[in-house]
């Protein structure tokens, strides 16, 4: 299989740097699986799962979103936040979670109600990556 040259990065640190074969990961445009020769593209990345394969192994992770590049020379992913799925802490996922259900309960403004919803999804991801990655 042909490889292509992927950077992952938060605003802390370089997650990944290397030659993969594939990206599947979730876009507003839909669930997109990036192969080498891709072409150029530029894409809201969402909260949700994220796999790459890389010398025929699957690496699961987490993503909390970002923006995604494709262009000749290299696929650029930045994130917010992005967990391999083997150090996702379960129970702070789940704390969160808890906390974040209780604020949308006692909301009181609109925009707390967004952050609110916006957690829940997080920790949810978080909570689905975690478990597809155990049972595998
Ligand atoms: P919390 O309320 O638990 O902080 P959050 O969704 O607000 O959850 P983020 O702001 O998305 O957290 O992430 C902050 C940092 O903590 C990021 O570096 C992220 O990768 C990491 N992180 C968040 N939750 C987890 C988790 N359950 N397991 C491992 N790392 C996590």
């Amino acid at each position: 299989m042909h490889t292509f040259p992927l950077l992952i990065m938060t605003p802390k640190k370089k997650v990944f740097e290397g030659a993969i074969t594939l990206l599947n990961v979730m876009t507003l445009d839909g669930q997109l699986g990036i192969l080498a020769k891709h072409q150029p593209l530029l894409s809201i990345v969402k909260t949700g799962p994220l796999h790459i394969i890389e010398n025929n192994k699957v690496t699961y992770y987490a993503t909390s979103g970002g923006v995604l590049t494709v262009k000749k020379d290299q696929t650029i992913l930045l994130l917010d936040a992005i967990e391999r799925a083997d150090v996702i802490d379960i129970n702070r996922a789940k704390d969160a979670l808890k906390r974040a259900e209780d604020r949308l309960k006692s909301r009181s403004e609109k925009i707390d109600e967004m952050r609110a919803k916006a957690a829940i999804d997080r920790a949810l991801n978080r909570i689905a990556v975690y478990e597809k990655f155990n049972q595998d």
